[in-house]
C-alpha cells in the first residue's frame, strides 16, 4: 500500500471535499486544522474547526451518503485515511448493544443535520433501527436485532437470578487408584421457565459482562457449602468429600467474597475443607499481584483452590510455585491427546502423554494435587493414572446430574429454600 494510499495532505485554503460530492473515507487529521461549512440561502455557514486528532468525513463511511458539508485546509494538513471498509470491520467486531447505541445516535444527528438545513423535518420519533437503504444501515438492522436479543436475554438472565432459576449440577472426581468418589463438582444451569435447562456456555458469557456472574458465584459457593454439608453427613465413609464451585479472579480477590465464603462454610456448619474454589488460569494471571495476598487468605482458612482449565492456553508454570494453590486441573484439550490407535495418533499420543507428565511431576515436586478432567474412555483413565494423576473427573465417570442433596439452590421437587444471596 502507498503512502498516498494511507495519507494525503492539502495546501492551507485548499478543499478536502465538497458538500454533495460521494464520500468514501474518512479522514483522521495528523496535522493542521480544517472549517467545516455548509452553504445555505447562497452562503457559507461555518459549522465547525477541526484539529489534530479528529475525524472529519466520517458520515461518508457511515451510511454511504454524500458528503454533508463542504471541508477546507485552514492549515497546510496531513491526514490519514480511514476507509468505509476498516471502519464495518471494526463495527462487526462491536458489542451488538454498542452497535445498536451507534446506529440510533447517527440516526438522529442525520435527523438534526437535514432539519437544520430544511430539506426535511426530522420524524415525529427517530425510528430506533435505521433504514434499510444503504449497506452500512443493513448492518446496523441486523446489530439491531442481536442487541434486542441481548438485552433480551441479559433482562431474563437477571430475572432468572432473582426468581432462583439456577440450580447446579455435580459431577463427581474419583481417586485414579481406588475410583472412589472424592468430591464433586458444581456446574450451573438455567432451568428457564420457556426454555428449558441452558448450558452455562450460553449464559455464563452474558453474566460476566453483566456483572451477574457474581450473583451466581455466590449462589455456587452457598450451595456448594450446604451440598458437601449434607454429602458428609450421607453416610460416615464420605466424611472428607468436597464440593468445588466455579468462581471469577474478580470474586477471589474481592475480600466481601471471602466474607461470603466464610459465611457460607458457617451457615452449612461445613469445616473449610468440604469446599473447593475452581478459578481458571488466565484470568488468575491478568490479577495476580491481587490474587497472591487473597490466595493466601483462602490457603489460612482452610477452602482448597484449583487452578482450572490447566494446558488449555498459555500455561505459566512459574506463578504457580509462588501462588498457594492445592490442585490444578488439567484440562480436556490435553486429555483428548492422550488418545492412541493408529499411527499418526500414536504420536500425538505419546506427545500428549509427555505432556501430562511434565504438568504431574511439576505438580508433585510442588506439593500439589492433579486433577485431569473430560475423561471419557477407560484406557484414557488407566494412562492418567500410571501417569500419575492423583484425581479423574470426566463423562466415564459420571455427568453432571441433579443430586438430591443439591436441591437447596434451586426451587425443585425436593422443595428446599433456597439459599439466601448475601
Ligand atoms: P469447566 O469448569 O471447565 O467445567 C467442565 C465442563 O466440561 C462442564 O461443562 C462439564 O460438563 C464438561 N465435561 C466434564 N466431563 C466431560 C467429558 O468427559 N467430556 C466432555 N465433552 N465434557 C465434559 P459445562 O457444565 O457445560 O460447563 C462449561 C463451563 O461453564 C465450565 O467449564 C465453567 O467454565 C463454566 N461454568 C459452569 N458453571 C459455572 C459457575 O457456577 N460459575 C462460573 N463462573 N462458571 C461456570
Ligand atoms: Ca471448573
Ligand atoms: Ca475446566
Amino acid at each position: 500500500m502507498s503512502e498516498m494510499d494511507i495519507r494525503r495532505r492539502f495546501p492551507a485554503g485548499a478543499v478536502i471535499f465538497h458538500e454533495g460530492a460521494p464520500g468514501d473515507c474518512a479522514y483522521v487529521i495528523e496535522a493542521g486544522e480544517v472549517e467545516i461549512s455548509i452553504r445555505r440561502d447562497g452562503r457559507t455557514v461555518v459549522l465547525a474547526r477541526r484539529g489534530v486528532g479528529e475525524i472529519v468525513g466520517e458520515m461518508a463511511i457511515v451510511d454511504a451518503a454524500a458528503r454533508s458539508a463542504t471541508v477546507t485546509a485552514t492549515s497546510e494538513c496531513r491526514l490519514l485515511i480511514l476507509t468505509r471498509d476498516q471502519l464495518h470491520s471494526r463495527l462487526r467486531r462491536l458489542d451488538p448493544v454498542l452497535r445498536m447505541v451507534f446506529g440510533v445516535v447517527l440516526e438522529r444527528f442525520r435527523d438534526s443535520l437535514k432539519s437544520m438545513r430544511g430539506e426535511a423535518a426530522p420524524a415525529a420519533a427517530t425510528p430506533v433501527a435505521p433504514p434499510p437503504e444503504t449497506a452500512a444501515a443493513e448492518g446496523l438492522g441486523e446489530a439491531f436485532q442481536s442487541a434486542i436479543d441481548r438485552i433480551e436475554l441479559e433482562q431474563e438472565l437477571r430475572r432468572g437470578v432473582a426468581a432462583g432459576e439456577i440450580e447446579f449440577h455435580h459431577q463427581p472426581l474419583v481417586s485414579a487408584g481406588s475410583r472412589r468418589i472424592v468430591g464433586y463438582e458444581a456446574l450451573a444451569r438455567w432451568r428457564h421457565q420457556d426454555f428449558g435447562l441452558v448450558s452455562p456456555g450460553r449464559f455464563i458469557p452474558v453474566a460476566e459482562e453483566t456483572g451477574l456472574v457474581r450473583d451466581i458465584s455466590k449462589l455456587a459457593v452457598a450451595s456448594a457449602a450446604i451440598v458437601a454439608a449434607r454429602l458428609r453427613q450421607r453416610d460416615v465413609g464420605d466424611a472428607n468429600l468436597f464440593v468445588s464451585a466455579n468462581v471469577t479472579a474478580e470474586d477471589l480477590c474481592d475480600p466481601g467474597f471471602f466474607e461470603h465464603v466464610s459465611g457460607a462454610l458457617r451457615a452449612a456448619a461445613l469445616p473449610p475443607s468440604g469446599l473447593v474454589l475452581e478459578i481458571t488460569e488466565s484470568t488468575l494471571i491478568e490479577n495476580a499481584e491481587q490474587a497472591l495476598a487473597m490466595l493466601q487468605r483462602y490457603r489460612d482458612l482452610g477452602v482448597g483452590v484449583s487452578i482450572d482449565d490447566f494446558g488449555a492456553g498459555y500455561s505459566n508454570f512459574s506463578y504457580l510455585a509462588r501462588y498457594p494453590v492445592q490442585t490444578i486441573k488439567i484440562d480436556k484439550s490435553v486429555v483428548d491427546q492422550l488418545d492412541g490407535g493408529d499411527a499418526p495418533s500414536r504420536d500425538r499420543g505419546d506427545r500428549g502423554a509427555k505432556l501430562v507428565k511434565a504438568m504431574v511431576t511439576m505438580a508433585h515436586a510442588l506439593d500439589l494435587k492433579i486433577v485431569a478432567e473430560g475423561v471419557e474412555t477407560p484406557t484414557q483413565a488407566d494412562v492418567l493414572r500410571d501417569l500419575g494423576c492423583d484425581v479423574l473427573q470426566g463423562y466415564y465417570f459420571g455427568r453432571p446430574e441433579l443430586l438430591a442433596e443439591a436441591c437447596a439452590s434451586a426451587p425443585c421437587a425436593h422443595g428446599l429454600p433456597a439459599p439466601e444471596l448475601v
